[in-house]
């Protein structure tokens, strides 16, 4: 059986094969594998997958798109997306936005080489027997909308957008996709996590949990097999059925540099990990070996291959049908790799942050804070690093009295606790009863990214690593704009690495609290206006594709290592020349596809800018043709 890519519960509306069959909406589990869409009836007391119910193959999917919800849609078919292919439209409906885009891309990405891929679709339903969106009536009839992407290829074919409206700010980020995960499933504990505070729950390594309530986005309640019960961070665990994370080797999240690194400190001869590859949906070992004498080792990457029945193999061809017993005979033989794989090397030392110290926690006691050394000095006053609860490392921003509207900032919190991806810095909480405030976040050892680009890096980059950051950085902005929240001052001094070179995105939102006119003001000295779109520096317009427009400018950050954009230009001398269609030039480390990249977020109108999601696919597909 092939591993699964994702799992969700969704809506189906039936297929209305002929004109006459009714139409109705069913709940079935969609298991989305490497080559086959498929969906289940599910069984929810004993909690497992029933008949299959249905299947698309890959190969023959047309075109993934939204669909428009209906007029008056329920509320469990807001968000809607279509999968074309032979049969014809299979509409599906998320629980969510953010889930919803979620499989978009992850679909689109699957399909991107398919042949016969549609330039055309249609953006309303089809309904008894006709196209809601242009009433056309023939059910094969060509697509009424171009695509997006294409769109901008073909300026004269599409009538100019009304501008984007300023998105509302959610109360409530959407959750993630996981793996499917219902009330009294079992997960099991990728990593220790040790209680934070009394409502917490302890969790051991590959042990297992019963899931008890999962109200809170990122906290739900559990029971361990002792019958104790508490809040365990949801992303410290798995569904049991995803085979891949039980195991030690298998390092998700890890890109190829990532693994480089970590395998070359561990510097151990035949050290691998098991990761998933550029490409969605396929893995790959990486493998440190020394030829003998050699005392610097080397790295190789191996793409595990599927035959068509679904057999898994590496280098030589000896199949196996899972990829927990390929791994085992690699470890006896090496077959065709440069030494067989003799040492597990995880990364799960490192666990990843927690939406906050504690569930239900937002207000941290200052007392549990020690502060150890100072980093920098900022907009709103000295940044320290420092323990929590004398172990735990974080980050204590002490807000300059006066420097920001606090109490605005205080309610804001609480939403920003809530967002938390591996690409963003996590805020922990704040220590607002006394003056000056603290906010208390995570603590990245490499500190800020423009430092790090200027002076940071031991060797030369390559290619690959320039990449992998700006993957990192649409990352966590891809998470923010499906959590449809705006940085408003995107740029590489708001940015931090971690000891891993992960980068992480950070003070999203925060310039809304700043108090000092030079900062907020656009003609102010401190108004980032140069990495600022015509819109905003004319009529003040802010939206996510003036996060957009940035973006691209800390895009052309990252291949200078850290120049000034527009370095000979004063503030005004950027405010006429962009207005009047000046660009930023390319970059010597930029080749023509990475600088279209960013030449794309600098559209002088702002509707023709990608959105993060696509620049994240664009990067990601950039990354896998360098592989
Ligand atoms: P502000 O947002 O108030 O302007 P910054 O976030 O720029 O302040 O912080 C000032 C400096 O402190 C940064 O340039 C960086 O070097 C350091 N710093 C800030 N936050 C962290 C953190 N979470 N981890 C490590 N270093 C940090
Ligand atoms: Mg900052």
């Amino acid at each position: 059986m092939s591993v699964s890519i994702l799992e969700e519960f969704f809506i189906k509306r039936s297929q209305q094969k002929k004109k006459t069959s009714p139409l109705n909406y069913k709940e079935r589990l969609f298991v989305l594998t490497q080559d086959k869409l498929s969906y289940y009836e599910y069984d929810q007391d004993k909690g497992r997958r029933k008949s299959l119910r249905g299947t698309v193959d890959l190969q023959k999917v047309k075109c993934v798109e939204k669909v428009h919800p209906e007029h008056h849609a329920p509320l469990e078919r807001l968000f809607p997306f279509q999968v074309i292919y032979d049969d014809g439209p299979l509409y599906i409906f998320a629980k969510n936005g953010d889930i919803q885009s979620a499989w978009i891309r992850k679909l689109k990405e699957m399909v991107r080489f398919n042949k016969d891929l549609k330039q055309k679709y249609h953006p309303c339903f089809w309904v008894d027997g006709q196209w809601q969106c242009c009433q056309q009536e023939v059910k094969q009839a060509m697509g009424c909308r171009v695509l997006e992407g294409l769109a901008k290829h073909r300026k004269d074919s599409r009538k100019p957008l009304p501008p984007t409206p300023e998105p509302p700010i959610q109360s409530l980020p959407p959750q993630p996709p996981k793996p499917v995960a219902s009330v009294g499933m079992t997960v099991i504990a990728e990593y220790e996590f040790t209680p934070l505070s009394v409502h917490d729950l302890e969790l051991r390594r590959d042990e297992e949990y019963t899931i008890l309530e999962m109200s809170d986005v990122n906290w739900w309640r559990a029971r361990d097999k002792y019958g104790r019960e508490g809040y365990i961070p949801n992303n410290y665990v798995v569904a049991a059925g995803n085979v891949l994370e039980r195991y030690p080797w298998y390092c998700k999240n890890m890109n190829r540099s990532q693994a480089e690194n970590l395998l070359k400190k561990e510097n151990k001869d035949g050290g691998f990990v098991v990761r998933d590859s550029s490409k969605a949906g396929k893995y790959t070992v990486s493998l440190f070996s020394k030829i003998s004498g050699e005392t610097a080792g080397s790295c190789r990457h191996y793409n595990i291959c599927t035959t068509s029945q679904g057999q898994f193999y590496l280098a030589d061809k000896h199949f196996f049908s899972s990829i927990p017993e390929l791994i085992t005979y690699h470890q006896h033989n090496a077959a065709g790799m440069v030494s067989r794989l003799k040492i597990i090397v995880s990364n799960r030392a490192q666990p990843p942050s927690t939406a906050g110290l504690g569930y239900g926690i937002w207000e941290i006691d200052p007392r549990h804070l020690t502060f150890i050394k100072e980093l920098g000095n900022g907009q709103f006053g000295v940044v320290k690093y420092g323990k929590w609860q004398g172990q735990h490392d974080v980050a204590i921003k002490m807000i300059k009295e006066g420097s920001m509207s606090e109490d605005d900032f205080i309610e804001e919190a609480k939403i920003m606790m809530k967002l938390c991806h591996e690409n963003l810095v996590q805020l922990y909480g704040v220590c607002t009863k006394q003056r000056p405030i603290y906010i208390v976040t995570e603590f990245l050892s490499n500190g800020c990214l423009l430092t790090y680009l200027k002076e940071g890096l031991k060797q030369h980059p390559t290619n690959i690593q320039l990449l992998e950051m700006c993957k990192d950085v649409a990352e966590g902005m891809a998470y923010l704009e499906s959590s449809q929240y705006l940085h408003r001052d995107l740029a590489a001094r708001n940015c931090l690495v971690d000891c891993n070179g992960t980068v992480k995105v950070t003070d999203f939102g925060l310039s809304r609290y700043v108090l000092d006119d030079e900062y907020t003001s656009s003609e102010g000295s401190k108004f980032p206006v140069r990495w600022s779109p015509p819109e905003v520096l004319l009529y003040r317009k802010f939206s996510s594709k003036s996060d957009i427009w940035a973006y691209g400018i800390l895009m052309w950050e990252v291949y200078t290592l850290g120049k000034l954009p527009y370095e000979r230009l004063s503030n005004q001398e950027i405010v006429d020349q962009v207005s009047r269609g000046m660009r930023l030039y390319r970059p010597q480390l930029a080749n023509d596809r990475v600088y279209s990249i960013m030449t794309s977020c600098w559209s002088e109108k702002a509707e023709e800018r990608p959105t993060f999601q696509e620049l994240a696919v664009n990067v990601q597909d950039l990354l896998y043709e360098f592989q």
